[in-house]
């Protein structure tokens, strides 16, 4: 069964304040999800945690996570400005960008941040726009199919990431010329995976790769960046995934692989975003209509536009009516949002307990791609994000958007000139 981490009782009380929608964030999750991700890989001694900007764009969370030891991973120029603003800098930033325009190349460089390069093209483009730092990572795509235990996990070779090998060992050469002195490798194979084997399987293919570039070009191989995918159980019945068994079959490989060529310096960075606050955030919503035509639809006061994972991948997200956690689910409903978008819906066909209007429904899961991934089709506005306080305290840390906000970037001025 799944648990929600605020009651009936405290919701009611939190929207006497703060009106539904809002993504809801609990502070206590958050701190106990970056201890057990450290506590994993503390054997070794470089280890650092990026999280991945993108995941919960929003500075409050960030600097919780900074309190507990995290840097960022950026892509973008404001997720680079919102990690300056922040108080990250140096080595505490990833830049971990595809298609990258020089601007975001530049501000990157400036901070002093590593920088992930996508392409052996990038080398050259950033040499040109910023220069080319003393550390430098690449990003790899090994191609073909990505399985795990004859299980197809993903198709790299389908993926628009990333350098093929013998790209990779151009690139190092290249930038060895130009002045890199220590290097990073970085790879992202396979989202949301639920499996602990995937991050070990992944280790062992670029600790395999580190051996041979550092062979076949001399570079000093600083890091090895995992990056995210690590999942989470969206349904009740998945097992969450051991994060201590997944930092112990990290150093298997480690020990195997690095250890014997006499690589015991590599620090490992990990860029997880879903596993750090997906499971530490809810969407709060409240049921406005109900319809009887030739099924049951429950229409709440949030939308696709607030979650659009449903809409966009057919994903599960665990609903509780609040206050109904133990009653039966002998009622079959869509759970729908207003969007002029057949598939604006929640849940398709799901039972849950007797829906009524006014009904609190919690939405789980959504701390992570979820307000992140907002929209504003239809002239529908973000929602607020709050921040439950480990003290019990709810704080709001971004409000909600107002029509000023959705007409801010028309200049209405001449509509409105004399006639
Ligand atoms: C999206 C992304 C992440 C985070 O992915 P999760 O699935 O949230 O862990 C990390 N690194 C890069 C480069 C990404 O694009």
């Amino acid at each position: 069964m799944k648990t929600t981490f605020v009651t009936k009782e405290q919701l009611e009380k939190i929207t006497q304040k703060f009106p539904t929608p809002f993504h809801l964030y609990d502070e206590k999750q958050i701190r106990e999800r970056a201890r057990a991700l450290k506590s994993a890989f503390a054997w070794n001694p470089g280890f650092k945690e990026y999280f991945a900007v993108k995941a919960t764009p929003n500075p409050f969370i960030l600097k919780i996570l900074q309190e507990e030891g995290c840097g960022v991973d950026c892509s973008s120029l404001t997720e680079l400005m919102m990690a300056e603003a922040c108080g990250f800098s140096g080595e505490e930033i990833m830049f971990s960008s595809n298609v990258t325009p020089a601007e975001d190349f530049v501000l990157a460089k400036k901070l002093g941040a590593f920088i992930n390069l996508d392409d052996r093209t990038h080398v050259e483009f950033l040499q040109k726009t910023a220069g080319i730092p003393e550390t430098i990572c690449c990003r790899y795509n090994p191609g073909g199919y990505f399985s795990i235990s004859n299980a197809i996990m993903d198709n790299p070779g389908d993926a628009k990431y990333g350098m093929t090998k013998e790209q990779m060992i151009d690139a190092y050469k290249t930038l060895q010329k130009m002045g890199a002195k220590r290097f990073g490798i970085h790879a992202f194979l396979a989202s949301n995976t639920t499996t602990g084997e995937y991050y070990p399987t992944l280790a062992r293919i670029l600790f395999e790769l580190a051996v041979e570039l550092h062979q076949e070009t001399g570079a000093e191989i600083a890091f090895v960046n995992l990056s995210g995918g690590v999942g989470i159980p969206y349904r009740p019945e998945q097992p969450e995934v051991d994060i201590a068994a997944v930092g112990e079959g990290v150093r298997k490989a480690y020990e195997e692989v690095l250890i014997p060529a006499g690589m015991d310096q590599v620090a490992i960075f990990t860029e997880l975003g879903r596993y750090m606050l997906a499971p530490a955030g809810c969407l709060v919503s409240r049921v406005l209509h109900q319809k009887h035509i030739y099924k049951e639809y429950i229409g709440l006061d949030a939308c696709a536009a607030n979650l659009m994972r449903p809409a966009m991948y057919g994903a599960y997200h665990h609903i509780t009516v609040a206050g109904k956690e133990n009653a039966p689910c002998d009622h079959l409903y869509d759970v729908t949002g207003g969007l002029c978008e057949n598939n604006d819906k929640f849940a398709i066909d799901r039972s849950l307990p007797e829906i009524e209007i006014g009904d609190l429904l919690i939405l789980h899961d959504t701390g992570a791609h979820g307000f992140a991934m907002g929209y504003n089709y239809n002239g529908k506005l973000r929602s607020a994000e709050l921040l439950l306080c480990q003290d019990g305290e709810v704080q709001l840390i971004r409000r909600a958007e107002t029509p000023q906000d959705y007409f801010a970037t028309f200049d209405f001025s001449g509509f409105f000139s004399e006639k």
